[in-house]
């Protein structure tokens, strides 16, 4: 596969939406194995104690691996709790074990608790890895560990299922993000929109398009992500659907986007 332009200065995306079950697993695994395949390095940070992401990039999380959980009490750098994916050779995960689930109470107790994944992030440990990109995968809600994503990260990625209810939450979400720009960190933005789940035999699927594209323009992706039975087979394997079935419609699609999102990344730089 080919190259895609390395961004000038490290993207860190959070990927958001407090609704569970619209795509923010599936997508940041698959957007960080595309830009991985096609040549850049990408870190994937867990921020769900379910751990979904870390099984679908084939990376243990059982309580007891060094984990993002370590990570956040300040006691292993983020490099310490990484581990390669079997996916790529270029692609790292920090895992969450169900030892996660506590935190965000024992977080409410610690200093500069919002801050605690930005420290980590800034850490010159980091430079072990060297990721071009990396992608934080959020819980569905919008408590401390949200908030410690967005406080790290530069950009917002929303992905919205093109399904009934779809806006619904939307509007608590950017009020939210709204709340860290004007506290903790005004460098955020929402940077890109990926619609998932797209079934094209359903008028529902394009009057959700539409309304989406008419409320965030230009920062909804072209590229769609369609309703695919491979796309939700392939964490059963621990694998991306990118390794799971690269031929697929599902597979192709997730390239495409990790190439938008790598090539307007580079745009707005340098317009
Ligand atoms: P979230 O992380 O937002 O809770 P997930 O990424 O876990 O959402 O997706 C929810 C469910 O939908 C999972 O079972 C997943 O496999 C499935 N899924 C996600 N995207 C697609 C898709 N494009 N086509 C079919 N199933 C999908
Ligand atoms: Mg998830």
């Amino acid at each position: 596969t080919m190259q895609l332009p390395r961004p000038d200065r490290r993207r860190i995306l959070t990927v958001a939406n407090q609704k569970g079950g619209v795509g923010k697993t599936t997508s940041t695994v698959n957007l960080a194995a595309g830009l991985a395949v096609q040549g850049l390095k990408v870190l994937v940070i867990d921020l769900d104690p379910q751990g979904n992401a870390s099984t679908a990039l084939g990376v243990d999380h059982r309580s007891g691996v060094p984990s993002v959980y370590e990570v956040l009490l300040g006691e292993i750098s983020i490099a310490d709790a990484a581990a390669q994916s079997t996916e790529s050779p270029n692609l790292y995960c920090v895992p969450a074990t169900l030892d996660l689930a506590g935190s965000e109470i024992e977080l409410v107790s610690m200093v500069a608790r919002e801050g605690r994944l930005k420290e980590a992030l800034k850490s010159e440990a980091i430079e072990q890895i060297a990721p071009d990109y990396v992608f934080i995968d959020c819980p569905p809600s919008l408590g401390l560990l949200t908030v410690n994503a967005m406080v790290a990260a530069h950009e917002v990625l929303i992905p919205i299922q093109c399904e009934y209810y779809a806006l619904e939450g939307l509007g608590q979400l950017l009020r939210n993000i709204e709340l860290v720009q004007a506290h903790l960190n005004p460098a955020l933005w929402v940077s890109t929109i990926l619609l998932t789940m797209y079934d094209g035999r359903t008028k529902l699927a394009d009057q959700v398009t539409n309304e989406v594209r008419g409320h965030f323009g230009e920062l909804t992706l072209r590229t769609v992500i369609p309703r695919s039975v491979k796309i939700s087979e392939a964490p059963g394997f621990g694998k991306t659907v990118l390794n799971y079935d690269p031929g697929s419609r599902g597979s192709m699609s997730y390239l495409d986007a990790a190439k938008e999102i790598a090539e307007r990344g580079v745009e707005r730089k340098t317009a």
